[in-house]
Parts: structure tokens; C-alpha cells; sequence
């Protein structure tokens, strides 16, 4: 019995539980030099962890809310996700942003003005919050 509810207690750890500092600070940088536009991209992760933002045809980023064409986007398993910026201090997902979410990938960040380390959030394909651990390598 003891060992069945330590398994039911165990916290299940996601296909994607993290992303390095360094692909962060890049999209924190990108974030800014968008502003007030828009900035949006995919992103790649290697053993759980988020290590590339990568830009895709398929992005644009623009005055209006940005629009990631998913039909585009390489059917490449590594891409997790995607990435896009707000203009405004929330980090919540737009209706549109819902859609791209269950229609593409599992791990989504939309990073809020003022765009630092405070200002991201990370959702799921069901537009739920999870939480990525910043990882130093
Ligand atoms: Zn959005």
C-alpha cells in the first residue's frame, strides 16, 4: 500500500520542465528590440529542456497582435512550442493565442512589458499554466 501511494504522490515531471538561461536572455533581448511591435518565434528543447529560439517563416511579428502561421512551421519534433511577446504587462493568452496553443505543440511562453525575468509565463497546449525551471549550463 505504502509504495502505491508514493507513486500516486510523486510529481510528475513534464516532457518539457525547463529552459536555459541563455535562450531566455536571447528572447528577453529579442522582446525588447521588438517593442512596441511584436516579437514571435518557435522554440526547440533537447532532453526537457529548452535550449533555441528559433525563427520560422512562418512568424511574423507585427503592429497588431502576432500571428504564428503553425501550418507553416517544420514538422520537427524537437520544436516544443512557440514564443511571442506583449506589448502590454500581461502575460495572459489572447483567444487567438489559445488557438495556436491546441494547435500546435506543448510548451508556449508569452513573455509581458517590460520584458525581464519576472515578466514570462509558461502555458501547455491547453492554455494552462506550467512552470519551466531556468536552467544554468
Ligand atoms: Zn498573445
Amino acid at each position: 500500500m505504502g509504495w502505491f501511494s508514493r507513486k500516486q504522490a510523486a510529481p510528475r515531471r513534464r516532457a518539457v520542465w525547463g529552459i536555459r538561461r541563455e535562450a531566455l536572455d536571447l528572447i528577453i533581448e529579442a522582446a525588447r528590440s521588438q517593442h512596441p511591435r511584436e516579437f514571435g518565434a518557435t522554440l526547440r528543447a533537447e532532453r526537457g529542456v529548452i535550449t533555441e529560439v528559433v525563427l520560422t517563416p512562418g512568424t511574423i511579428a507585427g503592429d497588431a497582435h502576432t500571428f504564428i502561421n503553425y501550418h507553416l512551421l517544420p514538422t520537427d519534433p524537437s520544436i516544443v512550442g512557440t514564443i511571442h511577446s506583449h506589448p502590454s504587462p500581461w502575460a495572459h493568452p489572447s483567444d487567438a493565442d489559445r488557438q495556436v496553443f491546441s494547435s500546435f505543440g506543448h510548451t508556449h511562453i508569452i513573455i509581458a512589458h517590460p520584458y525581464d525575468e519576472e515578466s514570462w509565463l509558461a502555458y501547455d497546449h491547453g492554455g494552462q499554466r506550467v512552470e519551466l525551471e531556468v536552467v544554468d549550463e
